[in-house]
Order: structure tokens, then C-alpha cells, then sequence
């Protein structure tokens, strides 16, 4: 799936799991590290600039979903992310549950454009080539089916954003968040606004 796809994903299992910001974030980005093994792709876009030879993608393919997507990553970056957290326990446990859930949702909508450019899991890689894991029904990554998750976790995020106070935009900055949640609720309040004058019409008629 789509990174932005687990970041709001992952946020809205940690808002139901956890008790404060700080373990929020955590547990989000244990459900958004996994991917950081395909900034391959950045460093061959620049190599090629650079060099002006033509970009094979090579650190990419290389790296992408061998580096990060296995048992050992979710270890390293379990514990890594856990030393920071305040519920250290909960936060271990709830890292290692949605960096699975990252590798799940990528074994179910991460396929690329061709019908047969299945994208396994690679449970124990980098140290062990097997088990490997594949979905043969698996979604395309720009397909209807991940649009229409992708979808319904962000209206769902968007919904709870309105209603909490915050929303995922906190992963990246929370002085971006506060705004971002006033536009959606001046929003929302607008939205209010237009039902309660189509409510009075309606009676009008009736009336
Ligand atoms: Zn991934």
C-alpha cells in the first residue's frame, strides 16, 4: 500500500490504543519506518542527475522491501522507537502489532501495474531469504480497491480529526496539525450550517 495509505492508517490504530501524543506517534511510525527502505529511489534519481546516466532505479529494487519489510526490522525498530516511548510495554507491543499490519496490508495492495508483478514479503530478509510470501489476488497499488481503503480510512481519520482535536498531520509537525483541524472543523461548522438551512426550507414547504 501507498505510504500515505499507512501513515493515516497506523494513526487511527494508535489513537484507539494509546493515551498520549507521544505514544501516538510512536506506534504510527512503527506502521511508516517499513517504507523508508525504498528512499533508494531518491538516491538514484540524484546519482542519475548527477552523473546524467540513465536512472535504473537500482538502490530501489535493491533494498525496497527486502530492508525493512522482515522480522528483524520490526525488532530493531520496535525496540528503537519503544526506548523513546512513556508505556513502554504497551508501546513495544503495539509497534510490533502495526509494523505486521504494514506488512500485511503491503501483501494485500502492493502490486504493480502488470497482472503478474506480485510484490511478496520477504519475512526474513536481509538475513534469511525465506520464508517468502505472496497474495496471488493481490491489489494493484493504484488500483480501485486501495483507492476505495484508502478512502475510507481517510474520511474515517478526517472524522475523528474533527472530533478529537488532532489529527495525523501531528506525525509531522504539531503546529501544522492545530490549523489543519480549524479548517476541518470551520468546515464541518459550515457543513451545519447548510443542512440546518436545507432542514428550513423543507419545513417551509411543507408548511
Ligand atoms: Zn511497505
Amino acid at each position: 500500500m501507498s505510504p500515505l495509505t499507512h501513515l493515516v492508517g497506523s494513526w487511527l490504530v494508535a489513537v484507539a490504543t494509546t493515551n498520549n501524543p507521544r505514544d501516538r506517534k510512536l506506534v504510527t511510525l512503527a506502521g511508516v519506518l517499513p517504507d523508508a527502505d525504498g528512499l533508494g529511489a531518491v538516491a538514484d534519481v540524484v546519482g542519475s542527475w548527477i552523473t546524467g546516466k540513465e536512472c535504473t532505479f537500482y538502490y530501489y529494487q535493491t533494498y525496497h522491501h527486502l530492508l525493512l519489510h522482515g522480522w528483524p526490522a520490526a525488532i530493531v525498530i520496535s525496540v528503537l522507537l519503544t526506548s523513546f516511548g512513556k508505556q513502554r510495554g504497551r508501546v513495544f507491543f503495539l509497534c510490533l502489532l502495526i509494523f505486521h499490519l504494514h506488512l500485511l496490508g503491503d501483501l494485500i495492495g502492493s502490486r504493480g501495474p502488470e497482472v503478474g508483478d506480485l510484490w511478496p514479503i520477504c519475512y526474513s530478509e536481509p538475513l534469511f531469504r525465506h520464508p517468502i510470501w505472496f497474495w496471488k489476488h493481490q491489489w494493484k497499488l493504484d488500483g480501485r480497491q486501495n483507492q476505495t481503503f484508502f478512502a475510507v480510512v481517510f474520511a474515517t481519520a478526517l472524522w475523528l480529526a474533527v472530533k478529537r482535536g488532532f489529527s495525523f498531520v501531528e506525525i509531522i509537525s504539531r503546529r501544522l496539525d492545530a490549523p489543519f483541524v480549524k479548517v476541518l472543523q470551520k468546515w464541518r461548522h459550515q457543513l451545519w450550517k447548510i443542512k440546518d438551512w436545507a432542514t428550513r426550507q423543507n419545513f417551509g414547504l411543507l408548511v
